[in-house]
């Protein structure tokens, strides 16, 4: 593309202002350039799968089939054993229409009352293709692993972060702090792990 300072361009499937400053932190000093995929006139597209990894893919494939450079999609959500995995994708909209925050992290105390195993974990996905038909699309996950609580603490972060307890910290992630979290959050991993197999599978 004309004009470009990078030719290792990736467009970015969202269009998240936090997510693309949090992506360009890690890319920028590998010299890779990443573009929120609304500044070039891309739409999003359906999520309608049930697994993170394919809405992913149907959102990467699209973003590089509209703009015709490499692209990005990332998914993430929590997932709860005793709800074999659930909520999942659907965390976001978790407590049905007009979801909250609030109204999400009541319904999931409310459903684990009463159950032992509290074990749960933060997922990101990210997956990243060359082109609409690239055969090897790079898939990079990245987990944290915590526990619900049903007493919420904490005022930082966002959405479950205040009803998830990190043994390791001793603390909910919303009582971390932001760089604490983005070391060792599920994102920080998927996209350490993404950095290396850009390097690795595409030689950027
Ligand atoms: P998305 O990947 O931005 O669509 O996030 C999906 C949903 O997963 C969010 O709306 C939150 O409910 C949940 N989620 C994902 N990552 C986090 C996190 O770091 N803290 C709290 N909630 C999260």
């Amino acid at each position: 593309m004309k004009g470009r300072m990078m030719d290792k361009f990736l467009v970015l499937a969202s269009n998240n202002k936090g997510k693309l400053r949090e992506f360009n932190a890690m890319f920028a000093p590998l010299g890779i350039e990443v573009v929120n995929q609304g500044a070039l006139g891309v739409e999003s597209c359906e999520e309608p799968f049930g697994t993170f990894v394919e809405n992913c893919l149907q959102k990467a494939r699209h973003a590089a089939r509209v703009t015709g450079h490499a692209a990005m999609a990332d998914d993430s959500g929590i997932c709860v054993n005793a709800l074999n995995g659930m909520p999942g994708v659907y965390s976001a909209r978790f407590s049905g229409e007009g979801a909250t925050d609030e109204k999400n992290n009541r319904l999931l105390v409310e459903k684990l009352q009463g159950v032992d195993d509290r074990s749960a974990h933060y997922t990101c996905v990210l997956v990243a293709v060359r082109t609409p038909e690239d055969p090897e699309p790079l898939i990079a996950v990245g987990n944290w692993y915590g526990e619900i609580c049903d007493r919420a603490a904490g005022e930082g972060g966002f959405g479950y972060d205040p009803h998830f307890f990190v043994p390791a910290y001793g603390k909910t992630a919303a009582e971390l702090t932001a760089e604490e979290k983005n070391r060792v959050s599920h994102r920080g991993v998927a996209l350490v792990r993404m950095a290396e197999l850009l390097r690795t599978n595409w030689g950027w």
